[in-house]
């Protein structure tokens, strides 16, 4: 029996986490939820899987949650804090850090020091801290088992071998506006941007699939993983997202991992892993007649890729400042305040200040550095959306 926290469990990953340990029941407990604000679907999901504990950072819904929840004997803590408490629960065997953006960094770095495995959806948090992560999980004990499906796949097609692989190959289905005109994008509205053809995910990274900034955080996350330089880090496009990545090996040989686009899958295998536990029939999946199409990402289409890898390239806080700047951006999308096109240059101006400041470098940042380029980069890339026109191309 596999005793697990699911940190942002009502979110897309977190819900997909809990649909999982739905179908297993007989391996997996749930013993901790964390939620932000949705406190009804918090006290729905407690009370169906009745864990020790529950936080919800957004304090105003606890009332509510306490009401619903103390009767029943689950603890309820609260805010930041309370999140923490319940990612540092040091009796666990595997955290699922899923959730969303720099947020996530506090509590996964909590959870990775308490020598539970960690299962890491909370890519941003690797981005930012990818080496205090990794020198937590080894001081503590702990593993990292990704659950970003393409290091899912990676992991899997690197297990067994002995040989260092030449490269990684992460697969992007391009998001929705793969074939349209660059110029175009200029007027595309949030509801276009969040319809991925593929995947179904939180707002956050549905408009980073389809800026593809995505992909550009995946490369850094792949940089920490799997300890690769970043000229051993590959990007195709892969319309069908049906092959999740590939592995190059000297010998010449590509392996790569397929399967249906539904998370079900990779959250299903980090939890069972090292074992793999028996396909419920989450998605059907028919290999006969199916397409598999490749081509290089334009990148006049996607600045943002090139943005990521130049900042994970430059080291030190800038990958801090990329993360930070974006979530500013995409929000200001979000909101109407600019036009998609100008979130790439939000992120470019606020990683320009950043190198002239001298914010990367070789060196690791420590987690109060992070959390200061954090709160720089924030302010530095709303000061500039204050700044803008919104350019819709009108
Ligand atoms: P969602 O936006 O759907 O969910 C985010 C979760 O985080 C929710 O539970 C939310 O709570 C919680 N949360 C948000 N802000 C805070 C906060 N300040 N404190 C505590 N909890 C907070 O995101 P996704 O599930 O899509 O993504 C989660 C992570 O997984 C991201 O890093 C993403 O890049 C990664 N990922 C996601 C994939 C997907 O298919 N969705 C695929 C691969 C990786 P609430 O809703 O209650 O406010």
């Amino acid at each position: 029996m596999k005793r697990i926290t699911v940190l942002g469990s009502t979110g897309s990953i977190g819900v997909q986490t809990l649909d999982v340990a739905r179908r297993f029941t007989e391996r997996v407990e749930v013993v901790g939820l964390t939620a932000g604000s949705n406190a009804e679907m918090l006290i729905e999901q407690a009370l169906e899987f009745r864990p020790r504990a529950v936080a919800l950072a957004d304090a105003r819904g606890l009332a509510a949650v306490r009401g619903a929840l103390e009767p029943a004997g689950i603890a309820v803590f609260s805010g930041e804090a309370g999140v923490a408490e319940i990612a540092a629960d040091d009796s666990v065997d595997t955290v699922v850090a899923a959730i969303s953006g720099f947020a996530g960094l506090r509590p996964t770095l909590a959870a990775s020091s308490t020598g539970a495995d960690l299962a890491l959806a909370n890519k941003e948090a690797v981005v930012c801290a990818g080496s205090l992560l990794l020198d937590a999980l080894r001081d503590s004990g702990g593993s990292l088992i990704p659950v970003d499906s393409e290091h899912s796949a990676l992991f899997q097609c690197l297990l067994g071998e002995v040989d260092p692989a030449s490269a990684l190959i992460l697969t992007a289905s391009g998001g929705p506006f793969l074939d349209r005109d660059p110029d175009s994008l200029r007027s595309v509205s949030p509801e276009e941007a969040l319809a991925h053809p593929r995947w179904d995910m939180g707002p956050k990274i549905s408009i980073d699939s389809a800026t593809m900034m995505n992909k550009g955080l995946e490369i850094i996350e792949a940089r920490w993983l799997f300890d690769v330089p970043f000229e051993a880090i590959e990007v195709v496009i892969h319309p069908e997202s049906i092959v999740h990545s590939l592995v190059r090996f000297r010998d010449g040989s590509l392996k790569a991992h397929l399967g249906p686009t539904d998370m079900r899958y990779a959250i299903m295998y980090a939890l069972g892993h090292p074992d793999r536990w028996a396909d419920p029939g989450f998605r059907a999946f028919e290999l006969a007649d199916t397409q598999l199409n490749f081509h290089r990402p334009d990148p006049s289409l996607f600045p943002a890729l090139a943005l990521a890898r130049a900042a994970g390239e430059a080291g030190g806080l800038m990958p801090t400042v990329l993360v930070s700047s974006d979530e500013i951006a995409v929000r200001a999308f979000l909101d109407g305040r600019i036009a998609f096109t100008q979130i790439a240059e939000v992120i470019e101006s606020t990683l320009e200040h950043a190198s002239s400041r001298s914010m990367g470098g070789e060196t690791s940042p420590s987690v109060e550095a992070v959390f200061q380029a954090n709160d720089w980069a924030r302010r530095r890339a709303e000061d500039f959306v204050a700044t803008m026109r919104r350019d819709d191309g009108d």
